[in-house]
């Protein structure tokens, strides 16, 4: 497999910045997303390894984008990771039941970060 390509889903700056440095210097293409809308597009447009998904975004929040990514044939084999600040009980299993492959919460950890990053290539590896 080449480089590998992650799309990124993130309205704020901040986290956007820090996940984009982390990935492309860990060698991966890195594709951006600021909104919903933007997110289906780019997804579609691009066919990514993965998403980073934030669920807290304008237009279309990420759980609505995960579901209909879920349900497209064509994108639906994409691992999603759900990255979010929002850290309610029942959080995680919500993120689960539209479809995200994994979650983390926001800040993350870099180390783990990395980890589950690669843990869901090699998997969508495997599976192709
Ligand atoms: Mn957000």
């Amino acid at each position: 497999m080449g480089k590998a390509k992650i799309l990124i889903v993130e309205d704020n700056a901040d986290n956007l910045a820090l996940v984009r440095l982390l990935l492309e210097r860990a060698g991966y293409d890195v594709v951006i997303a600021l909104d919903g809308l933007e997110a289906l597009r780019q997804a579609h447009d691009q066919l990514p390894d993965l998403i980073l998904m934030d669920l807290a975004i304008p237009e279309i929040d990420g759980w609505d984008v995960t579901k209909s990514l879920k349900a497209d044939p064509q994108t639906k084999d994409i691992p999603i990771m759900a990255l979010t600040a929002r850290t309610l009980p029942g959080d995680r299993k919500h993120a689960m039941e539209v479809g995200c492959d994994a979650f983390m919460a926001k800040p993350i950890t870099i180390a783990a970060f990395r980890q589950e990053v690669e843990n869901l290539l090699k998997k969508r590896e495997t599976k192709s």
